[in-house]
């Protein structure tokens, strides 16, 4: 008895106290900041150097839809582009995942463009369904990550469900596979409205890597509105759960 209690007092608190506030380690590559003295021939170089396009070789901008968070950008030019460990990077607003050269405001949710019902209906309980579609299984682990006892989720009624037809949103990994689009389709369809979509992860919003891939097919994110775009490769526990408490207006 006495040796469980040490064990338990040994162990402290295992949740994450404020999801809000918590510190995270500077290694951590979430939101980049560039140089606003960043000169065309590096923009050049580091468009160079990116294996999937993020970079805007004329503006010099980074795309957090398609970067990989490789960091090669920043170890060519340290000087002119680095990486902080902001993880708050989710957004309702594709645009606003674009981050520019000498840009230092923080990535948030564009109160205008959240649709109305979202904060009505769900802000108490919100169920989804995640969809691997054609995922490698590492964003998959990360968001099952946000359900463990040290991020713990569900404190906020949102949880993962077994059936579309018991969740008000899917979230989506993985670059979307020509073999997984139609059950992507068809697990839609089968949730109630208003339904809302999450692109998690670098490879759902852009398909990453595998952009031009004829095993790719893009035509459901083309289609449908998209509520949520929380960028990372994979995703960080703590960008998701943030993103989907602005979403729906949780505060603490
Ligand atoms: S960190 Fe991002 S922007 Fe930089 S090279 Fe890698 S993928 Fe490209």
């Amino acid at each position: 008895m006495f040796k469980e209690l040490k064990i338990l007092r040994h162990h402290g608190k295992q949740y994450i106290k404020d999801l809000r506030k918590q510190s995270i380690s500077p290694l951590f590559r979430g939101r980049p900041l560039i140089s606003g003295k960043i000169s065309e021939e590096e923009i050049r170089a580091a468009a160079a150097v990116c294996p999937v396009r993020a970079i805007d070789s004329s503006s010099g901008s980074i795309d957090l839809g398609r970067c990989v968070f490789c960091k090669e950008c920043a170890f060519l030019l340290p000087e002119s582009i680095g990486f902080t460990n902001d993880y708050r990077i989710a957004c309702n607003d594709r645009n606003d995942l674009i981050i520019k050269p000498g840009d230092n405001n923080l990535v948030k949710i564009n109160e205008k463009k959240i649709r109305k019902e979202i904060r009505e209906i769900f802000k108490g309980a919100l169920k989804l369904r995640q969809v691997s579609a054609g995922g490698d299984n590492s964003c998959e682990m990360e968001l099952a990550a946000s359900c463990n006892v040290n991020f713990d989720l569900g404190r906020y009624g949102i949880d993962f469900v077994a059936s579309p037809r018991h969740a008000d949103g899917i979230v989506i990994t993985g670059p979307i596979s020509v073999n997984m689009s139609r059950a992507l389709e068809l697990t839609y369809e089968a949730i109630p409205e208003p339904k809302i979509i999450i692109l998690a992860g670098t490879d759902a919003i852009s398909s990453g890597i595998f952009e031009g891939s004829p095993a790719i097919d893009r035509r459901f994110p083309e289609k449908h509105h998209i509520d949520l775009f929380v960028p990372g490769n994979p995703v960080h526990p703590l960008t998701f759960i943030n993103g989907i408490m602005d979403l729906l207006g949780i505060r603490k």
